[in-house]
């Protein structure tokens, strides 16, 4: 079977991580410095900071921004759920607006929709790595006196009019988690443009205990993981797991055995900042490659498959193969399976987050609809001719 998901491992990326047990943290600070300069001249940014991860780069916004108790936060309501709990947790008030169903981004109309006497700010994410309509949504935020906030997890290498996302707001952060387009097992980053944000988080950030070792052991575990997807255990693995009976529970326990890995307030490490250089300086590389692939997967979608359209606002960086299957998707699982390809659903893919409000139609529609196909670096071409003629197989047999 070909797995959901595969992810990019180097020689040079395992001769470090050894050097990196060996030598623990040293020259650590002037890798991760190296690194945020690389990111800012990528970027055309003032100002950016690698944080242990991309929530704690959200949690160091929110704060540097002064957002507090009673404070609305627009968020899109098709996003990553765990952004929520930490968004309440400072008392701030997350305001669910709607996706379009087609670019599956927010648009103005829907968070101008939800602007309230309270709207502090709206976190606007360019999903999948397609660029929302960020300069509507800046007109908007500067209409109405609130800030706009990128997420960025999934858009590295994203532009609009030849300008990288995550340079339009005043902030934005991204993810480097291990699937994400810069990955390097965990770690995040926060871009701004602001003296005081920056100064906050360049304040805060120094406090930090060292991650080296948290890094380390989440590569370790992750290039674990990753033989196993690469072995020929994984198809029946992958059968037994995402089967009706245990689905729900491997979810929960990956969910938990992911968050126990993940950094907690440390700093990045001069492992990740490494790695970072190394994958940044091929990012617009990967991004041309990826994004041909897909491509020409897509033309292989039909019938009720249909591709998410991807370049209405902008150049999109690339982040997942995902599309939309229009009808009931409950026996596509299986159907993938038969045909050797390993299908993403649900909340496999995002997450509804406005599920509890239950009036944003569109999220609702994605959670049911959309899935996520196998796409990244290191298919061989037989498995990308398998994987057409299984995509035509399963367009055509609806
Ligand atoms: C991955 C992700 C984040 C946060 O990234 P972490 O590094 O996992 O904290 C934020 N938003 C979206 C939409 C994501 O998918």
């Amino acid at each position: 079977m070909i797995p959901r998901r595969r992810i990019r491992i180097d020689a040079a990326d395992l001769a470090d991580l050894l050097r990196s047990i060996w030598r623990r943290g040293a020259q650590a600070r002037a890798d991760v410095a190296a690194f945020e300069s690389d990111a800012a001249s990528y970027l055309g940014s003032p100002h950016v900071f690698a944080t242990a991860s991309g929530r704690d780069a959200l949690d160091l916004i929110l704060d540097g921004l002064g957002l507090a108790a009673g404070d609305e936060l627009i968020v899109p309501a098709y996003t990553l759920g765990e952004l929520l709990p930490r968004i309440s947790a400072r008392g701030i008030v997350p305001v669910p607006a709607d996706i379009d169903p087609a670019t599956l981004n927010l648009t103005v109309a829907s968070v101008a929709a939800r602007v309230s006497p309270n709207t502090r700010a709206v976190l606007a994410a360019h999903l999948f790595g397609t660029p929302c309509d960020i300069r509507g949504l800046c007109a908007l935020a500067e209409r109405h006196g609130f800030a706009l906030i990128e997420d960025c997890a999934h858009a590295f290498g994203a532009r609009v009019d030849g300008k990288p996302v995550g340079t339009f707001g005043i902030a934005a952060l991204f993810s480097l988690e291990v699937n994400k387009p810069v990955a390097t097992f965990g770690g995040g980053l926060l871009v701004t443009r602001d003296a005081v944000l920056a100064a906050f988080a360049e304040a805060a950030l120094r406090q930090r205990p060292g991650g080296e070792w948290a890094a380390v052991r989440k590569a370790v575990t992750k290039i674990g993981e990753e033989l196993l997807v690469r072995s020929p255990l994984y198809g029946p693995l992958a059968k037994m797991l995402f089967s009706d009976s245990l689905r729900g529970r491997f979810e929960r326990f990956y969910r938990r055995t992911h968050d126990r890995l993940r950094a907690g307030p440390v700093s990045y490490s001069g492992f990740q900042a490494r790695l970072g250089r190394r994958r940044l300086a091929r990012l617009d590389a990967r991004n041309v490659e990826l994004n041909a692939l897909r491509a020409q997967l897509a033309a292989s979608l039909a019938g009720p498959l249909s591709n998410v359209v991807r370049d209405r606002d902008g150049e999109p960086c690339f982040y997942n193969f995902v599309a939309r299957w229009a009808g009931d998707t409950s026996a596509l699982r299986r159907r993938g399976q038969q045909l050797g390809i390993d299908i993403a659903l649900g909340s496999e893919v995002m997450d509804d987050v406005a599920a509890q409000l239950g009036d944003c139609p569109g999220a609702a529609a994605a959670l049911r609809e959309v899935i996520q196909l196998p796409c990244y670096e290191g298919l061989a071409a037989g498995q990308v001719a398998r994987l057409a003629a299984g995509l035509r197989a399963l367009a055509g047999a609806a």
